[in-house]
């Protein structure tokens, strides 16, 4: 199981994500049933390199060249290198604010793959997409970047996160039985290989996260309840009560 936790643009300095990290790792042994990997900003990555014991770093973005002129780019070999083995790719928050649109993450993807990073895709219908009942339209949409032959080749690191838009920090998580139809729409799509895991993230915390296990995914990306220590530690704890 995967327990990923996204921080967005947070915390503000490399001190108060120190202290975040540490206690995290205070609360929680890494196992080997759930694998925990935390997703800083690219900024925090070094410093928290070197205290990550057992807790795997992942990047929220990376760019689909590996090096050349690209001013403020970060690429996906220097994520590689720096210890990195996961990458989020195509949140939405980057789709809605810098305008990603699925061509462009169809090239990071296709990069982030070919370094050997394990990406995290983000996948998801807005409000407007399930109040007509476009879900499955919306999300076929979106995974048509996986039909790529080039990219087919490394697929198999690829994870997959269904984060419904409108649930995406607002409180208002899906509710399970809706996600787990999702999941079954998922795992019958032409270009998703069957061993993909398919993660849950959108409004997730410490009371709702099981009942996304249960309902058949095989992990959470967590955005708000990952910055708070105690919230993440206890939702990790609920989950390997579970799980044993
Ligand atoms: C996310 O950032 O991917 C996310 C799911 O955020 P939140 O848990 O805050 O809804």
């Amino acid at each position: 199981m995967l327990v990923v936790g996204n921080w967005k643009c947070n915390p503000d300095n490399l001190t108060k994500a120190q202290e975040l990290f540490n206690l995290i790792q205070k609360g929680i042994k890494p196992s080997e049933n759930i694998e925990v990997i935390i997703c800083p900003p690219f900024v925090w990555l070094i410093g928290l390199k070197m205290e990550a014991k057992g807790f795997k770093l992942g990047a929220q973005d990376c760019f689909w060249a590996t090096k050349g002129a690209f001013t403020g780019e970060i690429s996906p070999t220097m994520l590689k290198n720096l210890g990195c083995q996961y990458v989020i790719l195509g949140h939405s928050e980057r789709r809605i604010y810098l305008g990603e649109t699925n061509e462009m993450i169809a090239k990071k993807l296709k990069t982030a793959l070919e370094v050997g990073l394990k990406p995290i895709l983000c996948i998801g219908e807005t409000l407007k997409e399930r109040q007509q009942n476009k879900v499955n339209e919306a999300l076929k949409k979106q995974l048509a970047i996986l039909k790529n032959q080039n990219l087919r080749s490394n697929i198999q690191n690829l994870i997959l996160a269904y984060e419904p838009v409108w649930a995406i920090g607002t409180a208002k998580p899906c509710d399970p039985k809706d996600a787990k139809e999702v999941l079954q729409i998922l795992k019958c799509n032409e270009f998703v290989p069957s061993y993909i895991p398919v993660i849950y993230g959108g409004s997730v915390n410490s009371q709702n996260a099981k009942e996304y296990i249960k309902a058949g995914f095989q992990g959470l990306l967590i955005g708000g309840s990952s910055l708070n220590s105690k919230e993440f530690i206890k939702i990790i704890k609920t989950l390997e009560k579970n799980n044993s």
